[in-house]
């Protein structure tokens, strides 16, 4: 039996350890489908969303898998794989829906601080490339998600779609595809509206300053969170949702499922300009190819942004190695994340990913000379005096031994479950916050309803989310309808 000294805070039903987007996110959905249910939220900072949630540490694109290249690999037998795009896609339609949801319930909800229309656009230049781009187009546009997908190969078409790539000098064949309805989003602005609205009901606390440093399980089932301060927090259900720090935080819970699993961060930094005359001149974002033996997240875009009203456009990501999971976090945080059961799918991944060391040890090397250089194949004109350099977030890779292909470097997100299923935690960041409602759902369907409540559960949720245990692509009328009425609540029709 566990005994203990400390001062006990709270006893609750769900702890979510993290005031990112994804904790709030889980707090927002289980008070609307169960007011009684006790939720604390415990954040180590002094304000929720700084780490990558915040507006500048992330790129505020809603992936919805219109421009991102990445998730539409060509296979070995010529073929579009489009499945990650109709996956990512379905998966923003559930957030869309729920921040409509929540916008016509709760005046407190604004998403015209959130969302903004702004059209996604995928550029490439070189024969290759754009017959790449020529065959995606024509995998995707057939699909009822990607309908209104536009192509072209003029460039008086692109110049009009992108008027910074217009220039004097430019003798490049480029092609482009277009969505009018991409978003940018500022997911910090979404966590503290979920919270602003979390904390007028009651059985909810958000405790900031408070970090946990300690998970164990009490041998009544539920678990015991020991705080600075020698505070303490007893819960049934655990949720780390801790950004890149989840990994140490999920070691010290000692759960099973944890075996094996090991983390390695990749910072990054944007060009940032702020001039308003070059503002002006963009209204998309613009990715790019990623370079070869570059990790897929570091696709360079060139993307409009609109952070507390203010436009600005930001260029990456340039990505580099750290040794901290968090920006507030520690150059301790990697090697304290050895352990005798992850060291091998370590060395192992190292060795097998010696392209992704190199790439990351160049990018290191950048001069902004050679950043500018790098912006100047999306804006040839692009003046160096106009561009600084900000720091973004960390994302901290999953590495694992899988069935498969034995130990692997993951760039996507997972959420690794407790046997009893009384705990869980989200590793990984990619793509992240643009599914942070499906992500959750997900959390809430297998781990906090009850069986005795599970139908009036699921009804709560399919009236905040329509499409809910649907298939949208298979539902174009059903689809239609959802586009057209969350466009209108969310003001981001066209
Ligand atoms: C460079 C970059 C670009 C990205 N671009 C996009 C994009 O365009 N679109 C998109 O959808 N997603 C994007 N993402 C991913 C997205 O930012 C993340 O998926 C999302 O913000 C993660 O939210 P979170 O709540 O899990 O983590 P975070 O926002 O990092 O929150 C974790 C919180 O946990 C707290 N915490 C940590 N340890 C403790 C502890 N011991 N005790 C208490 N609190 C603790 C931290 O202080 C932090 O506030 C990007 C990420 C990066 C890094």
């Amino acid at each position: 039996m566990l005994k203990s000294k400390n001062i006990l805070l709270s006893e609750t039903d769900v702890l979510i350890i993290g005031g990112g987007i994804m904790g709030a996110t889980l707090a927002s959905i289980l008070k609307e489908v169960d007011s009684n249910l006790r939720v604390d939220i415990v954040e180590a900072l002094s304000k929720p969303a700084l780490e990558s949630s915040h507006p500048l540490n992330n790129a505020g694109t809603g992936h919805a898998g219109y421009c991102e290249l990445n998730y539409t690999p060509l296979l070995p037998n010529n073929r579009i794989d489009i499945q990650k795009a109709i996956k990512i896609n379905a998966g923003f339609e559930i957030s869309l829906q729920y921040w409509s949801y929540l916008t016509k319930k709760y005046p407190l909800f604004s998403p015209a601080k959130f969302i903004k229309r702004v059209p996604h656009i995928s550029l490439v230049n070189g024969d290759k490339n754009i017959a790449y781009l020529k065959k995606r187009y024509f995998a995707l546009k057939n699909n009822p998600l990607f309908k209104t997908i536009e192509f072209s190969s003029n460039f008086k078409t692109i110049g009009k779609w992108i008027p910074l790539l217009k220039s004097k000098k430019s003798v490049k064949k480029y092609a482009a595809t277009k969505v009018e309805s991409g978003t940018d989003v500022d997911f910090g602005e979404i966590t503290f509206q979920l919270l602003s609205i979390l904390k007028t009901k009651k059985n909810f606390h958000l405790r900031t300053e408070h970090k946990v440093l300690d998970i164990n399980e009490h041998e009544d089932g539920s678990w015991l969170a020991k705080l600075t301060d020698d505070k303490e927090i007893k819960s049934k259900f655990v949720f780390i949702a801790s950004g890149g720090n989840s990994l140490k935080l999920l070691q010290k819970t000692k759960v099973y499922e944890q075996i094996g699993y090991a983390g390695f961060p990749i910072s990054g930094q944007w060009l940032v300009c702020k001039d308003p005359l070059v503002v002006a001149m963009h209204s998309a974002k613009v990715y790019g190819k990623a370079d070869i033996g570059s990790p897929p997240m570091s696709m360079p875009h060139l993307d409009l942004r609109i952070i507390n009203g203010e436009k600005i456009l930001m260029f990456g990501p340039f990505a580099s190695f750290t040794s901290k999971f968090l920006i507030s976090g520690s150059f301790f945080d990697l090697i304290s994340s050895v352990k005798f059961h992850n060291l091998k799918t370590l060395c192992i991944v190292f060795l097998k990913e010696w392209p992704l060391l190199i790439y990351l040890i160049k990018q290191n090397l950048k001069t902004h000379k050679n950043r500018m250089s790098d912006l100047r194949q999306f804006y040839p004109d692009a003046k160096s005096k106009d561009w600084h350099l900000e720091d973004a977030g960390i994302r901290v890779q999953i590495m694992k031994k899988t069935k498969k292909d034995g130990p692997k470097l993951e760039f996507g997100t997972e959420i690794i479950y407790s046997k009893q299923n009384n705990l869980a935690a989200l590793l990984g960041a990619s793509p992240g916050a643009s599914i942070s409602v499906q992500s959750m759902i997900h959390v809430v369907e297998k781990c906090i309803i009850k069986k005795e409540r599970l139908s009036s559960w699921k009804s709560k949720i399919k009236k905040m989310i329509p499409s809910y245990d649907l298939d949208l692509e298979k539902n174009p009328k059903l689809l239609k309808k959802i586009r057209s009425t969350n466009q209108k609540i969310l003001g981001i029709n066209y």
